[in-house]
């Protein structure tokens, strides 16, 4: 029957049928312990109570109307994000998965870059980044792997190594056309990157100063997984757009582009559009979503978690030789060996164990924010004893 798919994915050898918090169970009845959570996608965990019950009762009464009306609940889904802690954006724009949140963010730049009369506008984007799959999103993102084969790629993007502020510096010295920088504030694909304390500062400052665009991809950081609600937050910033997707929905596909300032006034109708973003049922979810994450205060106990993890896995394993590094921001935490090291996830099926790694040799872990403290302990002891195995 698999052969009936395009073979886009290299899918592991197992199918889920049910889930449950942290766990998941196969169609042979195995039980498995989630620290992917689809990749950083259910923070709340799997079947959780009242997203199910926010699903149901939404659609039992309406799914889909189309943007050709109103909608209430986007409109609540838009205000309850302009509220949402320190991030005050003001506008939104729903879309349906992270790709297309990028879209939305990379056409308001150039909108604003063409109302400024700049020609040719260009956004500096990051070596290692990830931004999406559509033609816009991997020309930004900063892997030649994602583009092989894709050329020619969309123009306009002006790429610098990651946490490097002197090259964007640099840009802005000689080149006359930028007109925005979208940054991960810690990269996820890439390989868990987390920069400078202060790098996001350093990019809001260089902003301000050209009258640029600050795009943050919270795609992967956002909705607690950092730490913080969101992951600028940690730097006191306002960013002028941002992006999610992922946490969002909990895995009800949905994506968001926000902005404020001068950010939030770029586009007019008939300038973007889509039929499904930002539908009742999918901002039924995310509501839900924001307010277990906020009424159970997720952010920190994410941040907590993350805390838990780093210093446990460099008290077992940052001694050992073929460890370079252990990083992690909130429940983002990345263990960087000095070899390829994809067969550690089959090696962790094996043991029932759901981990992910990128970058070639970054296992990754992104465990769901409702967590026990025994799960943490089960998590940190099965990876640290396949990482010393493996080494
Ligand atoms: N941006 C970041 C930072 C991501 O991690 C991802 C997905 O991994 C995307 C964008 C693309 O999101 P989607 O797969 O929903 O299009």
């Amino acid at each position: 029957m698999a052969d009936s798919l395009m073979t886009t994915y290299q899918r592991l050898p197992v199918a889920f049928e049910r889930g449950e918090g942290a766990w998941l169970w196969d169609t042979e009845g195995n039980r498995y312990l989630d620290s992917v959570t689809g990749v950083a996608v259910c923070g709340l965990g799997h079947a959780h109570p009242e997203i199910a019950k926010a699903l149901c009762d939404q659609a039992s009464s309406l799914l889909h109307t189309s943007n050709l009306y109103r909608i209430p609940l986007q409109e609540q889904l838009g205000e309850r994000l302009r509220l949402c802690s320190l991030a005050a954006m003001e506008k939104a724009f729903f879309a349906n998965s992270g790709a297309e949140a990028n879209e939305a963010a990379i056409k308001i730049a150039r909108l604003y870059g063409n109302k400024r009369e700049i020609k040719n506008p260009a956004i500096i984007v990051m070596e290692q980044s990830f931004h999406g799959r559509t033609l816009a999103t991997l020309s930004a993102t900063g892997s030649r792997k994602v583009q092989a084969g894709f050329d020619p790629l969309v123009q306009g993007f002006i790429r610098v190594p990651y946490d490097n502020i002197e090259a964007i510096e640099e840009i802005a010295q000689h080149q006359k056309n930028v007109v925005a920088v979208l940054v991960e504030p810690v990269q996820g694909e890439g390989g868990v990157n987390v920069p400078a304390s202060d790098y996001l500062n350093r990019i809001r400052e260089i902003c301000d100063q050209h009258q640029w665009l600050m795009m943050l991809d919270e795609i992967q950081t956002g909705i607690g997984r950092s730490g913080k609600l969101f992951a600028h937050q940690h730097n006191s910033i306002l960013p002028d757009v941002m992006t999610l997707a992922k946490g969002l929905g909990n895995g009800m596909p949905i994506g968001a582009c926000l902005a404020q300032g001068k950010a939030a006034e770029v586009l007019a109708p008939g300038n973007h559009g889509s039929t499904f973003g930002g539908n009742p049922l999918a901002c039924r979810v995310a509501m839900t979503v924001l307010d277990i994450v906020e009424s159970q205060q997720l952010a920190d106990r994410a941040a907590k978690l993350g805390e838990r993890f780093q210093s446990e896995f460099i008290a077992k394993l940052a001694d050992l030789p073929g460890v370079t590094s252990i990083r992690s921001k909130g429940l983002m935490i990345g263990i960087e060996l000095d070899r390829p090291c994809g067969e550690l996830v089959g090696k962790a099926l094996e043991q029932k164990l759901l981990i992910n790694v990128t970058a070639g040799n970054v296992i990754r872990l992104l465990p769901p924010m409702i967590i026990s403290d025994d799960e943490c302990k089960l998590i940190i002891d099965k990876v640290s004893a396949l990482v010393a195995d493996f080494l």
